[in-house]
């Protein structure tokens, strides 16, 4: 078992399959001429399965695929397939829009849960935040997973003077469909402009719902390792939840591990520390002790960078690598 020196048992990897992505969020990448990490010093394919495979014998029980967008990898389907044979439940992060050629893949492999990256129901936001005109595309697509019976999540990165005024409609939306809308707040990484003003927190988009819903909605209990405080609006098919990474994290019972593509291993989304696992799997070194010893390093919460603190968080202080090459 993976257990850090806060007694916190960690089973849950994030695999990021690559920093390459077909939409160009603001709020994850850094600038329009991003250069992507080249394909050699990527993982390859035998290197991820492998890379989880030494996971999953310390003790890993879930896996999620993220990136950049996880399926615009030549190989997706590839390492999707060989993955399956791990035992795990295995889940993905998405932005959706080519979620279509997967679908027959993803129910062969008994994928059951997906999340889709949707910051906005209006199309012309959509194509100011991600600079590609793919709104149709991704809400087609989010139409066929619920078709298909997958459990399909919404994540929302909520900005102020973007997005904050669509607060209202994804609610709705969670009320007329089975999904479950994640709210999430606005978080600093390497390049992305992030600015307090710009967050809008949990407790704000709460009380959003709440004055247009009043005793409408009802909060669902808390899961554990579960990073999201859930709402229903009663009588809804779905749900709604708030992510407060920023004013109020849930690193207490954190569960998370991540890859990066370039098979670097982080403790933490704001760990200063990587190590690279890509590289000791390369020289043919061992990589379970490496894997414990990253894990007991793991900081108490935030990756030990900055504390709960909206008002004093100094974005420039934070040693990070941009989003789109973490793995969200
Ligand atoms: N391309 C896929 C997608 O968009 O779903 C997977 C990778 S993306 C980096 C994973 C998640 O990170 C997305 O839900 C995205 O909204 C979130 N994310 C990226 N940058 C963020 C930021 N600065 N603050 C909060 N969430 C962020
Ligand atoms: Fe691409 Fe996802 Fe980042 Fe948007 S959030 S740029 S879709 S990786």
């Amino acid at each position: 078992m993976l257990i850090d020196s806060f007694h916190r048992v960690h089973n849950y990897l994030r695999i990021s399959l690559t920093d390459n992505c077909n939409l160009r969020c603001s709020y994850c990448m850094p600038e329009e001429d991003y250069d992507f990490t080249p394909a050699s010093r990527l993982m390859q394919v035998d290197e991820v399965v492998a890379i989880a495979q030494a996971f999953v014998e310390a003790g890993v029980t879930k896996i999620r695929l993220t990136g950049g967008e996880p399926l615009v990898r030549k190989d997706a389907a590839q390492i999707i397939e060989k993955l399956s044979g791990l035992g795990v439940a295995l889940t993905m992060t998405t932005n959706a829009t080519r979620v279509h050629e997967f679908l027959d893949l993803m129910q062969a492999v008994d994928m059951k849960k997906i999340n889709v990256s949707l910051d906005t129901l209006n199309r012309d936001t959509f194509l100011f935040l991600t600079k590609r005109d793919l709104f149709d595309r991704v809400k087609e697509n989010i139409g066929l997973l619920l078709e298909r019976g997958f459990e399909v999540k919404v994540n929302a990165v909520v900005m102020r003077g973007i997005n904050d005024v669509e607060i209202l409609d994804f609610v709705r939306w969670s009320a007329e469909a089975p999904l479950d809308i994640r709210f999430i707040e606005f978080m600093p990484f390497e390049g992305n402009r992030w600015e307090q003003e710009k967050v809008v927190t949990w407790q704000q988009m709460l009380e959003v719902v709440r004055n247009s819903y009043g005793a409408g909605i009802e909060p669902l209990p808390r899961q554990p390792h579960e990073t999201v405080k859930q709402y229903r609006v009663v009588g809804g098919k779905g749900t709604f939840a708030v992510i407060s990474t920023l004013s109020a994290p849930f690193c207490g019972d954190c569960n998370r591990m991540r890859l990066t593509a370039d098979g670097k291993m982080k403790n933490c989304l704001f760990s200063k520390g990587e190590t690279d696992l890509l590289g000791a799997l390369r020289r043919g070194e061992s990589l379970s002790a490496l894997i414990q010893q990253t894990v007991m390093e793991k900081a108490l919460a935030l990756g030990g960078q900055f504390a709960a603190d909206l008002e004093n968080i100094d974005a420039n202080s934070i040693v990070n690598r941009s989003m789109i090459t973490i793995g969200g």
